[in-house]
């Protein structure tokens, strides 16, 4: 079973008295473990086809399972608890939260797990720390940081709460082209180590070849020369 499956998903906007069509009738799967790009220009669909993965916005036709579950049928409380169990994401902008340090930022996500002491909670952070190689930087705080040491951060966060899927927006788009390929590199890394399906989406060409199994958008569409999966 794949990890997410789309079937004729759309999402249609409402503009005032116009709909605006953004994804148009696509069909995909994406397996476990697998490292892919959604690519397309600005406008092609990729924020909105991740974000209805994410369960930040639902569907307006078609099917989508994410992780066995019919993500269209989740209500506001459900599709919270869905993503906050199973979800981490990372933004282009970082989103970092300015008044708490790498490590506290880190640490968020666990405040929703009840069950953790502080001592497995500390070693958590610690090790995601130190795998994103930010061990050190554990008590700065986010404007104490480059750009690349911030989403280092943010793919820590991502992580934390072992999530089976990390979604990133454009997640290089405000780094420069050597730290972008780093910051892909480690996302790579992550997925190797901890077997999480790492989905992202870019309109840079250069990055995208990063990316194992890459679908492109046009216009709300799928095109045809989409890859397969080569990994394994
Ligand atoms: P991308 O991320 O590839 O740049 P988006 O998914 O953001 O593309 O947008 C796809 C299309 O949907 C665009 O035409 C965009 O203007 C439109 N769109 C996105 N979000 C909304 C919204 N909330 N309301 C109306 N139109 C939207
Ligand atoms: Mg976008």
């Amino acid at each position: 079973m794949s990890l997410i499956h789309a079937e004729k998903l759309t999402k249609t906007y409402r503009a005032g008295d116009v709909d605006v069509p953004a994804v148009r009738g696509v069909d995909f799967a994406i397996e476990p473990a697998s490292f892919v790009a959604f690519v397309g220009p600005s406008g092609s669909g990729k924020s909105t086809l991740l974000n209805m993965i994410g369960c930040l916005d639902s569907p307006s036709g078609g099917r989508l399972s994410v992780l066995d579950t019919d993500v269209a049928t989740l209500d506001r409380h459900a599709s919270a608890e869905f993503r906050g169990r199973h979800i981490g994401f990372i933004f282009q902008d970082f989103n970092l939260i300015p008044v708490l340090t790498a490590y506290e930022n880190v640490e968020y996500p666990l405040i929703m797990v009840q069950n953790w002491t502080a001592a497995k909670r500390r070693e958590r952070v610690m090790n995601l720390l130190h795998a994103v190689g930010m061990s050190d930087q554990a008590d700065k705080r986010p404007d104490q940081l480059s750009g690349g040491q911030k989403q280092r951060v943010a793919v820590a966060r991502a992580l934390v709460a072992d999530s089976k899927l990390v979604l990133a927006d454009e997640p290089t788009a405000n780094l420069d082209h050597d730290t972008a390929r780093r910051i892909l590199e480690l996302m790579k890394k992550m997925r190797d180590e901890l077997k999480t399906t790492f989905v992202f989406s870019t309109h840079d060409p250069k990055i995208m070849r990063e990316a194992e199994v890459t679908f492109t958008l046009e216009d709300g569409r799928l095109a045809q020369n989409n890859s397969a999966a080569q990994h394994g």
